[in-house]
């Protein structure tokens, strides 16, 4: 039986990013597909499960908070819902690695956005990286799947 891993759903093609799109990119097709031969991937998208719809608003991480860029709602318990259901997954399947999309602010691996809607990074995580972190699961980004493969 192979190893069960978790992946950011949009890395696979499915539509669940915020403007209704995906993240899958022609150059990351052959280390996907090798992915996928060895383990058993289980994707998900931490902000659908936390409960936000397809399309949504862009939000990024201010502080302690998520919040949406137009409409300045505070999504930080959809986002932390997101999070705790991921790993919840992750502990009923026994995945010890997750490959999430870097610069998400559920998903951000290094870097992600810092708050002010300017497309400026700074170095941190998602919050979903960071519980996925805390629960003992090791994470890659989208450009670190050889190093798992
Ligand atoms: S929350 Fe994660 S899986 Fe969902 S669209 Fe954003 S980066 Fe992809």
């Amino acid at each position: 039986m192979k190893e069960k891993i978790l992946i950011s759903a949009c890395l696979l093609g499915t539509n669940c990013k915020y403007n209704g799109g995906n993240n899958l990119k022609q150059e990351l097709m052959p280390n996907l597909k090798a992915l996928k031969e060895k383990f058993e991937l289980i994707a998900l998208c931490p902000e659908e499960l936390g409960g936000l719809s397809t399309p949504r608003e862009p939000a990024e991480i201010i502080g302690k908070k998520v919040i949406t860029k137009f409409s300045r709602t505070d999504v930080s318990e959809q986002f932390l819902m997101g999070a705790t259901i991921c790993v919840n997954i992750a502990q009923q399947n026994s995945c010890k690695i997750a490959i999430l999309k870097e610069r998400s602010p559920s998903c951000g691996v290094y870097q992600i956005y810092d708050g002010s809607f300017g497309k400026k990074l700074i170095v941190g995580q998602g919050l979903t990286t960071r519980r996925l972190s805390a629960a003992g699961v090791k994470i890659y980004s989208e450009d670190e799947i050889c190093k798992v493969i």
